[in-house]
């Protein structure tokens, strides 16, 4: 038996017909870029996520974030030199622009129960120079605890998503928009379309979607040379445009992304019941709020044999992540920070497949892991 990872070619297969189709339609219009598939894609994304803004189309996830940090700059809401509190527990292209637009990352460590941003830690770590919170809601776990944002918004904190691994999950309780959706609960969130993630682009592609209209006029500008219409440029801008084809194909995915999310549910339920290895923690299932499964994260303390013995098995995982940002030699001198919470966890976690298998295959998973000893 073997069972990938993950298996791009099996992921698109479903929608080769419709992409084709796609892809032609856009060969054919002569529009590769800042065309009709980037407005309609710009619009169907801000409804999926309940916002009444439509979204901004871009490069990518870590552009996404770029883009955010400096209309926050241009707009006058954060000055170099501001702290912003990020997760401890990320990937390290959460807290790579905040560094790069001159501003403080201040590392916080997780909950053990949902891997993301501990929001009592949160009040913790606030000085006098601290702007923003950025949350991150890792593996598909909406990070939102309403009362403690409304106190940090309250002392007049702006409130950021990186939404790259969760679009789609609802949170336990409304953000400030009206809504639930992440993506949309704070004053701006990043979006990103990687292949690999639940709504992954044939290449690269990202969106920034945020309730304020200067912030998303000034992120279009800034995404497209800083220009505001033809030959002005109000901004010394970027490229970070989405092009037309990626555009076409996302409309696609985004049409069939509730289903997705739906199996990558089922998935996990099955794991939830069928694995009973005491060496084995199972991620928390919640009922108050909507979990989309970017990942499914065992942890164990035997986490190498165990994943050496589910490979001589041809059952293939991945680690997410092997090491925490703060200790990438890029990073040196950055945190000074004790995490071990975050440590620990980077040395026990293993992602089992969750796209694309079947309840079968899911159930031999589970099996095969009980018999781990
Ligand atoms: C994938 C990812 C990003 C970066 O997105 P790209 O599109 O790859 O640039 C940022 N943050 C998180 C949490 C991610 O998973």
């Amino acid at each position: 038996m073997d069972i990938p990872f993950l298996q791009l070619n099996e992921s698109n297969r479903p929608f080769r017909q419709e992409m084709t189709e796609a892809a032609c339609r856009v060969i054919e219009s002569g529009w590769y870029l800042n065309g009709p598939e980037k407005d309609r894609f710009e619009r169907e994304l801000a409804e999926f996520c309940h916002s009444t803004s439509a979204a901004v189309a871009v490069s990518n996830g870590l552009d996404a974030l770029r883009l955010i940090f400096r209309a926050l700059i241009e707009t006058g809401r954060l000055r170099c030199g501001d702290e912003v509190i990020v997760p401890a527990n990320t990937y390290i292209a959460s807290i790579l622009p905040v560094i790069e637009m001159g501003l403080k990352p201040v590392a916080v460590e997780p909950s053990e129960k949902d891997f993301n941003l501990d929001p009592v830690r949160i009040e913790e770590a606030l000085t006098e120079r601290t702007r923003a919170v950025l949350v991150v809601h890792l593996y598909g776990y909406p990070c939102w605890d309403a009362a403690i944002m409304q106190r940090l918004r309250d002392r007049g904190l702006l409130i950021l998503e990186d939404n790259a691994q969760a679009i789609g999950a609802i949170a336990s309780s409304e953000g400030f928009n009206g809504t639930a959706m992440t993506g949309n609960l704070g004053d701006a969130a990043a979006f990103s379309f990687y292949p690999t993630k639940n709504l992954g682009a044939l290449g690269d592609a990202g969106a920034v979607i945020t309730p304020h209209a200067d912030i998303r006029d000034c992120v279009a500008a800034l995404a497209n040379y800083g220009s505001d219409r033809r030959y002005h440029n109000i901004y010394r801008g970027y490229n970070c445009r989405m092009d037309e084809l990626q555009a076409s194909f996302l409309r696609i995915k985004l049409r069939h992304l509730d289903a997705e999310t739906a199996a990558r549910n089922a998935i996990a339920r099955i794991y939830d019941a069928a694995i009973k290895n005491p060496e084995v923690k199972r991620p928390t299932f919640f009922t108050d709020r909507t979990v989309v499964w970017h990942q499914y994260p065992i942890h164990t303390a035997r986490r190498d044999e165990l994943r050496k013995y589910l490979a001589s098995r041809g059952i293939g995982t991945d680690i997410h992540y092997a090491a925490p940002p703060h200790l990438q030699p890029c990073m040196k001198g950055v945190f000074s920070e004790h995490l071990p919470i975050t440590e620990r966890l980077a040395l026990q976690e293993i992602s089992l497949p969750i796209a694309n298998i079947s309840p079968i295959q899911a159930e031999t998973i589970a099996t095969i892991i009980n018999e781990f000893k």
